[in-house]
């Protein structure tokens, strides 16, 4: 008989990537015990808002799309086993100056791995996407394999499915320590202690508390998300509307979604977007979350000046939490002086969402077997030394 509080893998973090992780290990047979200091889902983090835009022209770095591509088979995986929808393809029109980064990126990318992207001349690009109202000197790039997922949703599903996997996961539980012994990890919580042959640490915001050795800084900052009542609905609507893109030359890249119908995806009700830069620096576990003053003076910047139909008013402010590495690119790798024991994934900058479907296996396979056949080597911490 296995001994009650011992298990394979410990997965500290059941949000976005430790849901997934949990669900790839339960499902290969290996004993895993998932702790979360909250519920599951929940809006403390960084997986609450409805939607996450997941897309292949990486303007990141196409070295990440290997990884994209297995991203979008492991969500086809899931929705098979879940048998409801998590990827629902909208297309993304990205607007900007053609020699940004941003512009340049996706064109980049998209060439590197003959990924589908359109560059629509003035004209057309009117003529199919004529709610937006966008300056003569900007391209319109189109890459209709794109879209959104719907994170709460995702983390569930990822987490029903460990359980019925045999998962023992342990919600409202917080991991104060854990210790690596020689041959075994030590995890005190605020509840009990357990012990395994193996860890894996995706704390999200917290990673720097529970992983004092990381040996890097990680930036926690409080990002906004605003939900509007746009002056019609149909044209907005899921299934007329795409995703989108603005590279602003003064204040930066926005984006946004159609409207999703509340019956289907939940609340919050209203057209979604959002403001892609750092927001206010905060400690995770002391976040204010009242909207402030200036978060609609800038939805009103955005949508006055290329999307005047949706410049209504605002139905709900809602805050997330990116975590950012210093070169904003993930962390995903063994912990130096673990032996392999511990494997930890955090840092996801503000992008990480859409990869959370080969995340959770890339983890399993580096605990497991101590080693992913994914091009992973450039999101390894050695790269900061
Ligand atoms: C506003 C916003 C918009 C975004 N938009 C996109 C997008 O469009 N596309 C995209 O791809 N990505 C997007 N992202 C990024 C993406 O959502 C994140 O990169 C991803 O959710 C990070 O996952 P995570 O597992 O690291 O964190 P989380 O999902 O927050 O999970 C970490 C978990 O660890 C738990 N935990 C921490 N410490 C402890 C402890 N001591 N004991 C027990 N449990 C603990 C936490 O409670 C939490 O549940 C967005 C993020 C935000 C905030």
């Amino acid at each position: 008989m296995p001994q009650k509080d011992h298990f394979d893998v410990i997965v500290i973090g059941v949000g976005s990537m430790g849901s997934a992780a949990c669900a790839f290990l339960a499902q290969r047979g290996h004993r895993v015990l998932g702790l979360e200091q909250f519920t599951i889902p929940h809006d403390q983090g960084s997986h609450s808002g409805q939607s996450r835009i997941i897309r292949k022209a990486y303007f990141e770095h196409p070295d990440y799309v290997p990884l994209l591509q297995r991203a979008y088979h492991n969500w086809a995986q899931l929705k098979q086993e879940a048998g409801t929808d998590i990827y629902h393809r909208t297309g993304i029109v990205y607007f900007g100056r053609p020699d940004h980064d941003t512009m340049k990126g996706i064109k980049k990318s998209s060439i590197l791995y003959n990924i589908p992207v359109e560059t629509l001349p003035p004209g057309e690009s009117k003529r199919r996407f004529p709610l937006f109202q966008i300056p003569s000197d900007f391209e319109t790039l189109y890459e209709p394999d794109a879209g959104f997922v719907t994170p709460e949703r995702a983390v569930l599903l990822y987490t029903e499915l460990a359980l019925r996997n045999g998962a023992v996961i342990r919600t409202s539980e917080k991991v104060n320590t854990w210790k690596q012994e020689a041959d075994q990890v030590t995890v005190h919580t605020d509840k009990g202690v357990y012990t395994a042959g193996k860890l894996i640490i995706t704390a999200g915001s917290w990673a720097s508390k529970v992983i004092p050795t990381l040996g890097t800084g990680l930036k926690v900052t409080r990002q906004l998300l605003a939900w509007v009542n746009p002056e019609v609905w149909d044209v907005f609507s899921l299934g007329n509307f795409p995703c989108w893109f603005i590279e602003d030359p003064e204040r930066g890249m926005y984006y946004g979604f159609p409207l999703l119908p509340a019956g289907k995806f939940g609340g919050p009700i209203g057209l979604k977007l959002a403001h892609h830069k750092p927001g206010e620096t905060v400690d995770p576990d002391h976040v204010d979350r009242s909207a402030p003053r200036d978060a609609e003076e800038n939805v009103r910047y955005i949508l006055s000046k290329y999307l005047p139909a949706a410049n209504g008013a605002v139905l709900s402010i809602k805050s997330c939490l990116y975590t950012y590495t210093s070169d904003e690119h993930f962390i995903i790798d063994h912990l130096p002086g673990s032996s392999k024991r511990v494997t930890i994934a955090c840092g996801f900058s503000g992008h990480g969402f859409k990869f959370v479907s080969v995340v959770g296996e890339i983890l399993t396979d580096l605990a497991i077997k101590g080693k992913t056949d994914l091009p992973v080597e450039f999101l390894q911490l050695n790269r900061f030394h």
